[in-house]
């Protein structure tokens, strides 16, 4: 039987332990999530039947704020997959020094097969399964894999009905219109962007000379392949969930992106229609994309997509990881020793949480920011933690996601001893 993902994300947490001065209390502290919510959703469908579908929230820790992390819906998520994204979001709240804990949740359902107003009773039947279990100072949901601003904007609404009072601070990801921050659609690729720039000119690879295949089409993978593009980078390949396309020279991402936004009714909510339907390109699998002879790779789409199965035949030299966990801890062995550096997930998409933290402290304070300011304050929070994490992976010789995990263990150790240890109690 394959590993669970939880135990696969618990092995980075054992190899960074080593580099790391923390009380043994703290880190069995970390090894466990705080509390795991499951419930069953009735929804009323449109043809008159009733559906119950299975959801998940899990508060993995709480200790250096209220929880944070997005809904996903998809038709392969388990509770064993929304703990490991919560346990994720813990370290990534960390790593950039958020006052968050994190948290994460997710339906098992495919909403392309949903109609909008299946999917409209769905997010609030969620709301109202999981009101008792978040609040603007206890956990803090946003958008994941297929949902969007839209289906938050529900949930804000929902949660606001239930507790009589206008709630904008209980969800991010909003639309603009009802709370949302300016930039919060593009945070998770312009994050990724920042870290790109900043560490690019330390393999002394130009854009102009420089290569990148982007695995995923959606929020995260098509603004990132946009920016590179803008950027002068060689966009090669792009694939989404039916297959991918490769050019050479270099493809034409807004023209690719323009295809893809032209399709309207529930394939406008979802940008259903296949990138494999554009023109001037050579077909390739996902799997193809992750092996091409590229010096980027982006994965920006699901988990486990790189694993011991492929990792010896990857030939990228760096790998920027959007996606959550897409690269398994066996493959990250693998590509260690073949000396692919690997900018893990939670550095390298922590933009999306970072402007999520901004759209919430804008809720709260009631005094809202330009696309100028989220920016600007994004770039100095992306910069400003990516380079003690690389000064970290130089000094101990050790892989940029050991160091991200080691400068976020230090940090939630530190939180966590603050509240007393066995030390503490032993010698007082
Ligand atoms: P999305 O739903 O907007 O897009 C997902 C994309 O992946 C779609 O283009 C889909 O077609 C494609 N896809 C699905 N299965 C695939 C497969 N097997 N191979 C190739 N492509 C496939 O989701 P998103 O918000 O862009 O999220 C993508 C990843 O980024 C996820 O791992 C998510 O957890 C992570 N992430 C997103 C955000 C955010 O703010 N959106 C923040 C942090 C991390």
């Amino acid at each position: 039987m394959s590993k669970s993902l939880f135990s696969d994300a618990s092995e980075r947490l054992e190899r960074a332990m080593k580099y790391v001065s923390i009380s043994e209390d703290a880190l069995e502290h970390l090894k466990h999530p705080k509390i795991s919510l499951s419930v069953s959703i009735p929804v009323r469908m449109d043809n008159g039947s009733l559906r119950i579908f299975q959801g998940y929230r899990v508060r993995y820790d709480d200790t250096r704020g209220p929880g944070k992390g997005g809904v996903r819906y998809h038709p392969n998520v388990t509770l064993d997959e929304v703990q490991s994204l919560a346990f994720w979001m813990t370290f990534k709240c960390a790593v950039l020094n958020l006052p968050f804990g994190g948290a994460k949740g997710g339906v098992t359902v495919n909403p392309k097969e949903l109609s909008k107003l299946e999917l409209e009773r769905l997010s609030r039947g969620y709301i109202d399964a999981i009101a008792d279990f978040i609040g603007p100072d206890v956990d803090i949901p946003a958008p994941d894999v297929y949902t969007n601003p839209m289906i938050m904007g529900w949930m804000m609404d929902q949660y606001s009905i239930i507790r009589r009072q206008l709630t904008p601070a209980v969800v991010t990801g909003k639309p603009i219109t009802l709370g949302g921050s300016l930039g919060r659609d593009t945070a998770t690729a312009m994050g990724a962007f920042f870290v790109m720039e900043a560490m690019m000119p330390k393999f002394d690879l130009p854009p102009q000379e420089t290569s990148v295949a982007v695995q995923g089409f959606g929020n995260a993978g098509a603004h990132i392949a946009e920016l590179l593009s803008k950027a002068s980078y060689k966009v090669v390949a792009v694939s989404d969930s039916q297959g991918g396309v490769y050019c050479k020279k270099g493809l034409d991402i807004p023209s690719i992106r323009r295809f893809k936004e032209s399709q309207k009714g529930i394939k406008a909510l979802y940008c259903e229609d296949s990138v494999c339907n554009v023109v001037e390109h050579e077909i390739i699998s996902n799997q193809e994309l992750l092996t091409l002879d590229v010096d980027v790779l982006v994965p920006a789409a699901l988990e486990n997509q790189i694993t011991e199965a492929n990792a010896k035949d990857i030939k990228a030299k760096i790998i920027f990881e959007v996606a959550n966990g897409p690269t398994t801890s066996g493959a990250d062995k693998i590509l260690e020793e073949k000396g692919v550096y690997v900018f893990p997930d939670i550095l390298v998409n922590a933009g999306g949480v970072t402007v999520s933290y901004f759209e919430w402290v804008q809720n709260r304070s009631g005094l809202y920011w330009t696309q100028q300011e989220v920016n600007q304050r994004l770039k100095q929070k992306m910069v400003g933690e990516t380079e003690p994490i690389w000064q970290l992976s130089q000094e101990l010789d050790i892989s940029m996601r050991t160091a991200a995990y080691v400068h976020a263990l230090n940090r939630l150790g530190e939180a966590i001893s603050a509240k007393g240890t066995r030390d503490y109690y032993l010698s007082a």
